[in-house]
């Protein structure tokens, strides 16, 4: 799958569910809506559509949500998704890797299951070591679950990346710690710009951290070396040579990484975003419940909104009224 700027679509991201077991300030608000259960997707239908994208080039599927982990019998596509791994798609290619975006909370009881289907990396949420913050931050969060999930997911063999959300005066006094632990134990880490999506009760334009001024900062300490290493996410790397791990930054607002992007996002309602930051979408579900459409007219569907991604983003705080630049939030689309 090729769009209309000469991107090859090769990874797309898939949210399983809107629902959650946290509430992330910048996520969510306390008393989200969640979508009635006739909307959904079941599972059934997730694991025909990303196998629809899989004959068309798709090569790596990142599960997320909401909480991808808290719908049930979850671990059921995951089996059934790690089965085509390996496997030739219609155009050659065939699923590369399975992933999976979490914050944690149920890694002790699917770790292992997640190892044996076929998923070899993880990432996990945490923006803070400190209890009392990260309750703060999370809402509804304690930290030891989320810690013995981490750990769990590392005992399993799971590789596993840190993602952290840098909000400036919550968190920013904790990238050295949160890099010295990670290096202790392991694990890579990614700090990510806050994007303004969906309304919570916070002020977004108090919260924007630009990590260009992080990696500034973070140089005083630490000595960060290029690398061209890249997963195919949107990350830049650079190694720490302290402890030898990877830091990433994923900054969509001061750096525009749309020119290489490769991604298109399914939520859990069947509906394909083909950018995280404009309000264009396909419905795939009407598609894929029309009992007179086959996989020839389920992947013609697709090709027509491959065909639709725009150019790139156009994130902006609409200052005057605080409001945010996309209505919808990072748990209906998917991060
Ligand atoms: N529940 C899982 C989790 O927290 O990892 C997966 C879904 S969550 C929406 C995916 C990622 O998006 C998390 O790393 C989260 O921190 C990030 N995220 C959520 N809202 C965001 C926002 N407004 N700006 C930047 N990142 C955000
Ligand atoms: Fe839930 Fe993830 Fe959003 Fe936090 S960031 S509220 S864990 S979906």
């Amino acid at each position: 799958m090729i769009d209309p700027f000469g991107r090859r679509i090769s990874y797309l991201r898939v949210s399983v569910t809107d629902r959650c077991d946290l509430r992330c300030v910048y996520c969510m608000a306390e008393d989200m809506t969640f979508l009635p259960k006739a909307q959904i997707l079941t599972l059934e239908e997730l694991d025909r559509l990303c196998g629809a994208f899989i004959g068309l080039g798709v090569e790596r599927i990142r599960l997320t949500g909401g909480e991808p982990l808290v719908r049930r019998d979850v671990m059921r596509l995951v089996r059934s998704l790690g089965e085509r791994i390996g496997a030739q798609g219609k155009q050659g290619g065939g699923l590369r890797e399975l992933t999976l975006t979490t914050n944690g909370t149920q890694l002790t009881k699917h770790a292992e299951g997640l190892y044996a289907a076929g998923v070899r990396r993880i990432n996990v949420s945490l923006d803070s070591l400190d209890p009392g913050r990260f309750k703060a931050l999370t809402r509804w969060g304690d930290i030891e679950k989320t810690l013995d999930g981490i750990f769990a997911a590392k005992a399993a063999g799971l590789a596993v990346k840190i993602n952290a959300v840098a909000m400036k005066g919550v968190n920013e006094d904790e990238y050295d710690r949160l890099i010295a632990w990670c290096g202790e134990h392991g694990f890579d880490l990614t700090l990510i710009e806050t994007m303004p999506l969906g309304e919570i009760s916070e002020d977004r334009t108090d919260q924007y951290l630009p990590l260009s001024l992080v990696r500034r900062r973070l140089r005083e300490t630490w000595t960060l070396e290029e690398t061209d290493y890249a997963t195919g996410g949107p990350a830049r790397y650079m190694v720490v040579k302290e402890t030898g791990r990877r830091l990433g930054f994923i900054t969509p607002m001061t750096h525009n990484f749309c020119e290489s992007c490769n991604r298109v996002r399914l939520t859990c309602t069947g509906t394909l975003y083909m950018c995280l930051g404009q309000e264009d979408a396909a419905d795939l579900r009407a598609v894929l419940r029309d009992p007179s459409v086959d996989e020839e007219g389920l992947r013609a569907a697709i090709e027509a909104a491959i065909a639709r991604k725009p150019k790139g983003h156009d994130f902006v705080i609409d200052r005057r009224h605080n409001r945010p630049a996309v209505g919808r939030h990072m748990s209906v689309t998917g991060g």
